[in-house]
């Protein structure tokens, strides 16, 4: 069997399965840890529940990197920008009630705001976030998103804004999560890389991979090995930083979730080594 003990798997890439499959399948696979999705989780998003969801997820002995996901803070409206500050506190709550070291954020943007005034947004709702964070013992991470999805998606799209924001709050619960489908393609990638190693902000580290033909911007990914992002070379960067979380499998597809996810967990885990 191939050493996953370094690798965890985001619920959303076995869509299908719920939180109680997910778990004992990655255990049993040797998976060393879950990354949640809140809707696996919560009932109001057809999950277990908190609590069933903590027997199951500290029965099964994974280590839990990210909760995912939290963010969305730009809003005309200041009633809307309160509301996901609390809801941002929630998720810190049930964070930390399922060991999870990070609320993994897709910051938000909105169609029609300059992408300066949503980042200040951003900075202001993480700063308002972070001592429930410190408070709660879990971190956030900055998920920079590809700038496909600057229209309403994420107003921050390579490490660098993400780098800036934790530089202006200066905050150890705050840092970065890279996703190499969002930032394979970034001219300073190594440098911001080894930029967040030294201010010790990389938090998180996905892998999946870009189909040459994407058919669609949410639910198109690639498993490792199926597109051209040199994972191999990416990883040896985030490695040569001190990292040593897990790499994280996060891949949303159509193709895959019509599969067996029982063969399909095998072929995850040969591409992972
Ligand atoms: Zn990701």
């Amino acid at each position: 069997m191939p050493n996953l003990q370094n690798h965890a798997v985001h619920t959303f890439t076995n869509k299908p399965w719920n939180l109680q499959q997910c778990c004992e399948n990655y255990a049993q696979a040797g998976f060393g840890g879950v990354s949640i999705w809140r809707n696996v989780v919560a009932q109001d998003e057809g999950g277990v529940g908190l609590d069933e969801a903590v027997k199951i997820v500290k029965g099964s002995g994974l280590q839990v990197p990210a909760y995912v996901r939290g963010g969305f803070f730009p809003a005309g409206d200041p009633d809307k920008r309160q509301a996901a500050i609390d809801h941002n506190k929630k998720l810190l709550d049930e964070a930390a009630a399922l060991g999870a070291g990070q609320v993994v954020l897709v910051v938000g943007a909105v169609p029609g705001m300059p992408l300066d005034e949503a980042r200040k947004q951003v900075q202001d709702g993480i700063a308002a976030c972070l001592p429930h964070a410190r408070a709660a013992g879990v971190k956030l991470s900055i998920e920079p998103l590809h700038p496909m999805y600057a229209g309403d998606k994420s107003c921050i799209n390579r490490m660098a804004e993400a780098r800036q924001v934790c530089e202006a709050l200066q905050d150890d619960h705050l840092g970065i999560a890279l996703d190499v489908y969002h930032c394979w393609w970034d001219p300073d990638l190594e440098v911001e890389i080894r930029l967040a190693g030294e201010q010790g902000t990389l938090l998180g580290y996905h892998v999946c991979d870009w189909r040459l033909e994407t058919r669609h911007m949410l639910t198109d990914r690639g498993l490792m090995g199926d597109g051209c992002i040199d994972i191999a070379g990416i990883t040896q960067m985030v490695r040569a930083t001190g990292f040593t979380g897990l790499a994280e499998v996060e891949v949303f597809s159509e193709q895959y979730w019509a599969t067996d996810q029982t063969e399909y967990l095998k072929l995850i885990a040969q591409r992972c080594v």
